[in-house]
């Protein structure tokens, strides 16, 4: 199985890999720095390089679509063999645009949980925005401000958000799912966390700042009226 050393160090920019499989525009490799799309998180763009060839990767996705499984890379621009030496270069500011709107979108969806007792059931990040679909029970047009006030006032202190692993048995006892819907897929026996250490800790398989000030400042737009309480908050992360 691919080893996915983004969920090791999220820092990782390259690493070297063995093409493990070779098909038409597609390769598997032993191990990658490429974020394969889950989670809502857009799959990572990045650069192969081997001996006498070069390409683009454009898309990495997880093969079966579950969770665990080999990552499969979509290239342009040539394949490289079977067995050939690889080096492997995410495209550093798209995936950290990413980065700083994934936990952006857990710093949101922990002060609405807390502040409004709503729950997110959804949403999209891309490098530069994103979206939350959250459900409230009660909303005035103020949310939006009263929100945005309040993820910055968390960012302004500074949490440390570290990842690990913990058995699905604790997991369960901790009660931390943060979603109306359980998405944590049934047949893991390990649940990867993502701990806004002092603020919250939810279950995730995406790739996070090492520090909640790496997410910037906040801006959350106008809120899209999705009916029955549901309404989609778009945001963006600036410098700050
Ligand atoms: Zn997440």
């Amino acid at each position: 199985m691919t080893r996915r050393l983004y969920l090791e160090d999220a820092y990782l920019r390259a690493c070297d890999a063995t093409v493990l499989r070779a098909e038409g525009n597609r390769v598997v490799l032993d191990q990658t720095v490429l974020y394969a799309e889950s989670g809502g998180q857009a799959a990572d763009h990045g650069v192969l390089r081997w001996d006498g060839g070069e390409a683009r990767a454009v898309d990495s996705q997880i093969e079966g679509g579950g969770h665990v499984g080999d990552v499969s890379h979509t290239l342009e621009g040539g394949t490289p063999p079977a067995g050939a030496r690889v080096r492997v270069e995410v495209d550093w500011p798209r995936r950290y645009g990413l980065m700083r709107h994934h936990t952006a979108a857990h710093l949101i969806a922990a002060v609405v949980y807390r502040d409004f007792k709503a729950k997110f059931t959804g949403g999209q990040l891309y490098p530069d925005r994103a979206r939350l679909d959250v459900h409230f029970d009660g909303w005035d047009p103020e949310t939006p401000r009263r929100v945005e006030a309040a993820v910055n006032a968390e960012i302004a202190k500074g949490h440390e958000v570290r990842n690990y692993d913990i058995g699905r048995e604790e997991f369960e006892r901790r009660d931390l799912l943060r979603t109306a819907e359980n998405l944590v897929d049934p047949s893991l026996e390990r649940i990867r966390l993502t701990d806004i250490v002092g603020l919250d800790v939810q279950a995730d398989g995406g790739t996070h700042v090492g520090n909640v000030r790496e997410v910037g400042r906040v801006l959350v737009g106008k809120a899209e009226n999705k009916g029955k309480g549901h309404r989609r908050l778009s945001y963006q992360c600036v410098d700050a």
